[in-house]
C-alpha cells in the first residue's frame, strides 16, 4: 500500500481514479486546485503524486517545477493533451510518466506500480535480480554470472528500466520517454541500435536471444532465460 496524492479538478476523473487507486489498496489523498495540492505534497510526504496538467489555478507544469523544487516524489502526469511538445515539456519539468485522456484504469494501475516498484528499489537500494543478472540501481553497476558488464550510461538506464518490469513488455516509445525523456520522434532507431549493442554485452544475439525478448510491433521485454 502506498501514500498517493491526487489532484485534478474535473470531479468525474477525480473520482474515477480515486476509487481505483483505492481498490488496490492504496491510500489516497485528493486535492481540486494545484496549490491545495501542493501542500497535501508537502505535508504529506506521499509515495506518488498522480497530477493533471490542466489546473485552475495554476499551470501544471509550473506545479511540477514547484513539487519537484521540495521533493523527488514519483509524478504522473495525466493530459488532454498528447501533442509531442506537451508530453516533452511535462516530463522535462520533472514528471516521471504521463497519462492521455482518455486513459483506461489498467493503464493508470500499471504506471503506478512501475513507479513505485522503482521507488522502493531505489528507496532500499535493492538490488534486482534476474537469472543471473543483477542491477544496483543505487550504485549504477550490472553483473552477470558475477562479471561486471561495461555498459554506457543509456545502456544501463536502458537495462535498468528493462528490469523493473521484468516479465512485462515494454514499448519502444516507453522507453523513448523514460531512457532518452522523448517519448515521441522518428528515433525508434535509437533505441534498437541500444538494444542491439546491450544484447552483445549481454553476450546475446537478436537470433539466439536469452534476456531481451523483442515482441514484434509491440517492444522488448526482460526475462529470466532458465526462469
Ligand atoms: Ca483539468
Amino acid at each position: 500500500m502506498a501514500q498517493i496524492v491526487l489532484i485534478e479538478d474535473d470531479v468525474d476523473i477525480r473520482r474515477l481514479v480515486a476509487d481505483a487507486l483505492a481498490a488496490q489498496g492504496h491510500d489516497v489523498e485528493s486535492a481540486a486546485a494545484a496549490l491545495d495540492g501542493l501542500q497535501l505534497t508537502v505535508k504529506g510526504k506521499p509515495d506518488l503524486v498522480v497530477m493533471d496538467l490542466g489546473l485552475p489555478d495554476l499551470d501544471g507544469t509550473e506545479l511540477l517545477r514547484m513539487i519537484r523544487a521540495v521533493s523527488q516524489v514519483p509524478i504522473i502526469v495525466i493530459t488532454a493533451r498528447g501533442a509531442d511538445e506537451v508530453v516533452v515539456r511535462t516530463l522535462d519539468s520533472g514528471a516521471d510518466d504521463y497519462l492521455v485522456k482518455p486513459f483506461s484504469v489498467a493503464q493508470l494501475e500499471a504506471r503506478v506500480r512501475a513507479l513505485l516498484r522503482r521507488g522502493a528499489a531505489t528507496d532500499s537500494g535493492e538490488k534486482i535480480r534476474i537469472g543471473d543478472l543483477m542491477i544496483d540501481a543505487a550504485a549504477r553497476e550490472a553483473t552477470l554470472a558475477g562479471e561486471s558488464i561495461d555498459l554506457s550510461p543509456k545502456e544501463f538506464d536502458l537495462l535498468r528500466v528493462l528490469a523493473e518490469r521484468a516479465g512485462e513488455v515494454v514499448s519502444k516509445r516507453a522507453l523513448m520517454a523514460e531512457v532518452w525523456r522523448e517519448p515521441y520522434g522518428g528515433a525508434e532507431r535509437t533505441v534498437d541500435v541500444h538494444l542491439s549493442w546491450l544484447r552483445s554485452k549481454l553476450g546475446e544475439t537478436a537470433q539466439e536471444p536469452r534476456y531481451l525478448r523483442t515482441v514484434h510491433g509491440v517492444g522488448v521485454k526482460l526475462v529470466d532465460p532458465n526462469g
